[in-house]
């Protein structure tokens, strides 16, 4: 069984009902429909692909709404702009007008007030460099630094500058209501820059009803800088290295990495490390040795996802991607673990049974995990302790339950119905354990269940060979 879990963005490279199955074949676990993209005819198509793709292949698919978020982008050009080193550059607000050779109107009238004189504005995904000399109402005045051609609607990036943009712009609110409205298992918030952002979005989410859990995305310095709290507030986070790679200094961003992990690990929430993995082979059908070690070292931190893009939205070998992340993380898990679990914040009863569990299951060499978990919780639990050597077996009467467990590393969710006494619950699962070939005879299954005392249900850990 593969601990890391794979999250594979949708687009025309992997939408047709063949190709789902085959990612799904491949390892896919998660399948992420970004909203910066697509379209809600898409979106309502592809759901319904999906949900049939892992019916038919009897897996446990969860789907994951990406947000667009508060992203600032220029506006249309009839022509490109070629810029050079010195060149004057204006961006402009509110249908104001420039005189410059150069300028382009962008999509957040805010931006005249959240600037700085001395302000670097990053246009492209980081391509062209500018630097603000100066600003009035309407009119940002820029030099250019470095030089690159400006295309239509580029995203923008300003390192460092508060933007103070809504967390949730009207698209995402649409978008998010649609999300709700087609059971979507996760909803991923971008450019989240404090805690209050993932609430709000939890606020709307509940209010359309969903209990899809919520990602952070963290990928700005002001993220970065409230990262402990915003870790807390949500329930799992994505490095989302594309733009934070361009907010912070780029050598920044494996300490950036190495601390959010442990931090999600140490706060019990699934932390996924994405962009840039297999970026070569969106045209290469092999990566570079330098993606693998980057792989590599993202599985031997013990995320608990890693994510693919451009690679399964228009690259050219999406299903070849998916292997070559099972195979490395497959290998390098065996070689060992980061191990930063040891830090864990168990402050509750009920991580404190689920830490003995862990620890009794690392006292053996052929032990599983068997969770008996109605919400979601106490196989959350395991899978945040990062047991040594077990898998987590994690059943459920819930499927909503089981394709958010998708996400949790080391968790193999199955849905099955609960029986009133948890004894017979308990043998049911292992005849189904057996039946799927995930337990031989001699192996050490520590159980996490309810036992009934009389009336009264308790937590409980119990020790079984399987005979
Ligand atoms: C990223 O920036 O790394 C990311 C995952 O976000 P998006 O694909 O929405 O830019």
């Amino acid at each position: 069984m593969r601990k890391t879990k794979i999250i594979c963005t949708l687009g025309p490279a992997t939408e047709s009902p063949e190709k789902l199955k085959e990612m799904i074949a491949a390892g896919a676990d998660i399948f992420r429909l970004n909203m910066s993209h697509a379209t809600h005819e898409w979106v309502k198509e592809i759901v319904g692909r999906i949900r049939r793709a892992a019916a038919e292949m009897k897996s446990v698919t969860a789907i994951l709404m990406d947000t667009q978020g508060p992203a600032i982008r220029t506006g249309d050009l009839k022509n490109k702009l070629n810029l050079k080193p010195g060149d004057i550059f204006e961006f402009t607000v509110r249908g104001s007008r420039s005189e410059e050779q150069f300028s382009t109107d962008v999509n957040y009238d805010g931006l005249v007030d959240d600037i700085s004189v001395g302000d670097t504005v990053l246009v492209d995904n980081g391509v062209m460099h500018m630097k603000v000399l100066e600003k009035n109402a309407n009119r940002i005045r820029c030099e250019v630094l470095t030089a690159g051609t400006l295309g239509s609607r580029r995203h923008i990036n300003l390192p460092g500058v508060k933007v103070n943009l809504p967390p949730l712009t009207e698209k995402d609110l649409a978008d998010v209501e649609l999300g709700a409205e087609l059971g979507v298992d996760f909803v991923a918030l971008s450019f989240c820059r404090e805690a209050a952002d993932i609430l709000e979005l939890k606020r709307v989410l509940r209010e359309h009803g969903s209990n899809a859990r919520t990602i952070a995305k963290i990928e700005d310095q002001n993220a970065v800088k409230y990262v402990s709290d915003i870790i807390r507030a949500s329930d799992a986070v994505m490095i989302a290295r594309g733009d934070l790679g361009i907010e912070c200094a780029m050598e920044e961003l494996p300490i950036i990495q190495r601390r959010i992990i442990k931090k999600c690990v140490q706060f019990g929430r699934p932390v996924i490390v994405a962009t840039h993995m297999l970026e070569s082979m969106i045209e290469n059908p092999l990566p570079t040795r330098a993606e693998i070690t980057d792989v590599a070292n993202a599985v031997y931190e013990q995320a608990d996802a890693i994510m693919l893009s451009g690679e399964t939205t228009v690259g050219k070998y999406p299903v070849d991607c998916v292997k070559i992340l099972d195979r490395v993380a497959r290998r390098i898990a065996r070689s060992g673990g980061a191990g930063y679990a040891k830090d864990a914040v168990v402050d509750t009863t009920r991580l404190k049974t689920v830490r003995s569990a862990v620890t009794l299951a690392n006292s053996f060499p052929n032990s599983k995990i068997v969770v008996f978990t109605r919400r979601g919780y106490m196989a959350d639990h395991a899978s945040h302790l990062r047991p040594e050597g077990a898998p987590i077996y994690a059943f459920s009467p819930s499927a909503d339950v089981v394709r958010r467990l998708a996400l949790n590393w080391n968790t193999h969710p199955i849905q099955m119905p609960f029986g009133i006494n948890p004894d017979h619950t308990i043998a049911d699962a292992e005849v189904e354990l057996e039946r799927r070939g995930l337990i031989a005879k001699g192996d050490q299954l520590i159980i996490l269940s309810d036992v009934m005392a009389g009336s009264e249900r308790f937590d409980s850990i119990q020790l079984r060979e399987v005979i």
